[in-house]
């Protein structure tokens, strides 16, 4: 069983989104900092979607969905696949919402990421993500069990939810010129357009992949979904191999620009965060800001916006990057 509605979502499903998560949902603080603002020569502001339950932004577009189950599905319960914040967000909304959950997740996932799905009550089930697919595995598993297949981005309620962090971010700092947002499949980012087309359209929204997948980037200027090998990059969490068919055309009719980030950038990102900012990000939270500063958008003299999407890393791989 998936979901079974696959309209577009508008802003009003996000407004819609953002009752259904008050309340559960963290409204997550928007940081400042002069370091960063001498760097850039811009005014920062940072929405710290690494402080949000679970530590991810995933947490909003999972209870959002789940929250819409019939009664029927609560009880068979969820499945879904996930590099590891969309499985956490997943494990605790079934839980606050009292379903059975089932996640596949990639074998080489961080273990704080499989650890957590699993202290928060889920069954996990692994994959190899270089040889297998992950999406048929978790249909014929769904298929078996009776459970309603939740995909991490391209579902109409899971945009909506995700859409809810940019709708407080206009709605705690107006007059935004620019929002860099991170983009795997693009969830975050559409949910985040749609967002600003009603809050804010005077911003600027700009997508941030990592440069070594930008199939974002080329999907835009093809105009279709361009697939790509999974890429290799510390981003792990941006991993995606396509936009998705719900999320692209948000993205190609919204977006105003796409540019990528290398790893490097993200390093010196992650290092900067823990020593100006005192937070602790994850390789893909840092997309945003690695992009908004080596990107290749003119920010100075701006007001930008920049979502911080998670802070979930293991702590030995995070001292590594710090180290190095
Ligand atoms: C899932 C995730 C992303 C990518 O989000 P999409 O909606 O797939 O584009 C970025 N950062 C973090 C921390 C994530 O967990």
């Amino acid at each position: 069983m998936t979901l079974p509605s696959l309209t577009p979502p508008t802003f009003d499903d996000v407004a819609a989104a953002a009752h259904r998560l008050h309340g559960m949902a963290h409204r997550t603080p928007v940081l400042r900092s002069t370091s960063a603002d001498e760097m850039l020569g811009a005014q920062l502001f940072f929405k710290c979607e690494n402080l949000q339950r679970t530590g991810a932004f995933k947490f909003r577009g999972a209870f959002n969905a789940l929250a819409q189950f019939t009664d029927e599905q609560r009880e068979r319960g969820v499945l879904a696949f996930s590099a590891g914040n969309h499985a956490q967000a997943i494990a605790l909304s079934a839980r606050l919402l009292d379903m059975p959950a089932l996640i596949v997740m990639p074998e080489d996932a961080p273990a704080s990421k499989m650890a957590a799905t699993r202290e928060y009550g889920a069954q996990v089930v692994t994959y190899n993500r270089y040889t297998e697919d992950r999406e048929a595995i978790s249909r014929r598993l769904a298929l078996e069990r009776g459970m309603t297949l939740v995909p991490p981005f391209d579902h109409p309620h899971v945009i909506a939810g995700q859409g809810t962090s940019a709708l407080e971010f206009f709605e705690d700092v107006p007059d935004l010129d620019y929002l860099f947002v991170c983009v795997g499949g693009g969830g975050l980012l559409a949910g985040s357009l749609l967002a600003a087309e009603a809050r804010a359209p005077q911003c600027r929204v700009v997508g941030v992949e990592p440069a070594a997948g930008n199939d974002g980037q080329q999907s835009v200027r093809a105009g279709h979904v361009v697939r790509i090998p999974t890429p290799h990059t510390i981003a792990d969490g941006a991993q995606t191999q396509a936009l998705g068919d719900l999320t692209f055309p948000i993205i190609q009719r919204l977006a105003d620009d796409m540019v990528t980030a290398t790893d490097e950038a993200l390093v010196e990102a992650l290092r900067f965060f823990a020593e100006r900012m005192k937070i602790v990000v994850e390789p893909t939270g840092a997309l945003a800001f690695a992009g908004a500063r080596h990107g290749t958008v003119d920010v100075r003299g701006a007001r930008v916006g920049i979502m911080i999407s998670g802070g979930n890393v293991d702590l030995s791989r995070y001292a590594r990057f710090l180290a190095d």
